[in-house]
């Protein structure tokens, strides 16, 4: 039996369950494992499975459903751009590839000196930013990119380079060359950055790790050495960007101007898309040629792109993150759970630090009641819904997240 209207499920498994993940083994590529659910459909905030169940989608497809499920304008924009002109290659302008690349100049505040590149995800941002970190190289001497340990940058052979957890990278070794991974400390920073450096890369609020914050500081001092040295200043915004913090983008909290932004997931509300933003003097590293993609900047994404920049603003979204934001945080800690350690994060992407490595199990208690988040790892839950939650998501959020921790709370730890 199954009640949908709390989204409770009877967790035992139905003829049609094992049907399917019986065809997911048999069909999927193994570098998969197979899933709990299978969502057949969304409204909102919400998504409901093959057998009716339905969930509160705190997790976004990873911080990517910025207008949460069939957002009537996302829906007619591309629903309108697939029955006009759906691709052309880039041999050719659409009025949609430049007008989100405007939009996305204005928002950044990259403005007129600023560019954009259009790729189809988050790795493709960051592999074309690490060939514009090629591009940087001065007298020749500027060979090293920096990333930081416990980072997440994709999982393509340049990002996943950058990437620095070894358990996704040793299978795949040899990397790319001339990459170091450091500590995220100033100390750290100020021992690395000199003129050999072509480029660091930095996630604002390292999400893949379990939403971690930088230390205070860190990013000023990153811009300081970086101009100093003439080493570019690139910022992963895949996770933090289009409005999830509170901002357009993390970095506008820290008062500093990168060189590049890397955006990707929020941007198109589901539609795959990426992009590479310049700011400045760095806009004229790539020359005609040098880089590009079929799907890259398509209309029919781009039409997707254009049409969530702009709900986000209609709506105020990126004040709606950091207000609901504030909420959720308050909702948390007034559920007193011992279990609870920590909150870390900004806006709409949220970490909660456990006081015992319990995430995984809280995780999967909160589906079976209906919730979806997500454990970074054994002692973090990240949360990430979508950018249009209000009340009623924010009472149905605390409601279920209660009930997923005390199911856990006795392994709690002082
Ligand atoms: C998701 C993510 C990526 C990779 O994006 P894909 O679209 O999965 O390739 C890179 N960096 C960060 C910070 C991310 O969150």
């Amino acid at each position: 039996m199954t009640d949908t209207s709390t989204g409770t499920t009877t967790g035992t498994g139905t003829i049609q369950e094992s049907a399917w993940k019986g065809r997911f083994g048999a069909a999927m590529m193994g570098s998969l494992s197979t899933p709990q659910i299978m969502l057949e459909r969304g409204a909102g905030c919400h998504v409901w499975d093959v057998d009716g169940n339905r969930y509160l989608d705190f997790l976004a497809g990873i911080a990517v459903n910025t207008l949460g499920h069939a957002h009537p304008a996302l829906v007619a924009a591309v629903s309108a751009q697939i029955g006009t002109l759906a691709h052309v290659s880039n041999y050719f302008a659409t009025p949609s590839q430049l007008g989100l690349a405007e939009k996305l100049l204005e928002v950044s505040g990259a403005g007129e000196t600023g560019r954009v590149y259009f790729g189809n995800s988050g790795a493709e941002a960051i592999e074309a930013a690490v060939k514009l970190a090629r591009l940087n190289r001065g007298d020749g001497s500027r060979t090293r990119i920096i990333a930081l340990t416990n980072s997440f940058h994709g999982r393509t052979m340049g990002s996943l380079s950058l990437t620095g957890k070894p358990a996704l990278r040793e299978a795949f070794e040899p990397l790319l060359g001339g990459v170091e991974h450091i500590d995220t400390t100033i100390e750290a920073l100020e021992a690395t950055i000199d003129g050999t450096v072509a480029a660091i890369f930095i996630e604002p609020i390292k999400g893949e790790a379990g939403v971690i914050d930088l230390p205070e500081g860190y990013l000023k001092r990153a811009r300081e050495l970086t101009t100093q040295h003439g080493a570019l200043l690139i910022l992963d915004e895949i996770q933090t960007g289009i409005g999830r913090t509170g901002s357009w983008f993390a970095f506008q909290q820290h008062d500093v101007v990168p060189d590049a932004i890397a955006v990707a997931k929020g941007l198109a509300g589901g539609v795959p898309i990426g992009a590479l933003v310049t700011f400045g003097a760095t806009s004229d590293l790539f020359q005609p040629g040098q880089h590009g993609s079929t799907f890259g900047g398509n209309p029919l994404a781009t039409a997707a792109g254009v049409a969530v920049l702009h709900q986000i603003e209609a709506d105020d979204l990126v004040g709606n993150a950091k207000r609901r934001g504030e909420e959720l945080r308050a909702a948390i800690v007034d559920i007193r759970s011992p279990l609870v350690k920590e909150l870390r994060g900004s806006g709409l992407l949220l970490g909660v630090g456990l006081t015992a490595p319990v995430a995984q199990a809280v995780v999967a208690t909160a589906l079976e009641l209906g919730l979806i988040i997500n454990a970074p790892n054994e002692t973090s839950i990240r949360i990430a819904p979508p950018l249009i939650i209000g009340d009623s998501e924010i009472a149905e959020f605390r409601d279920l997240f209660t009930r997923a921790l005390e199911a856990h709370s006795q392994k709690a730890q002082p």
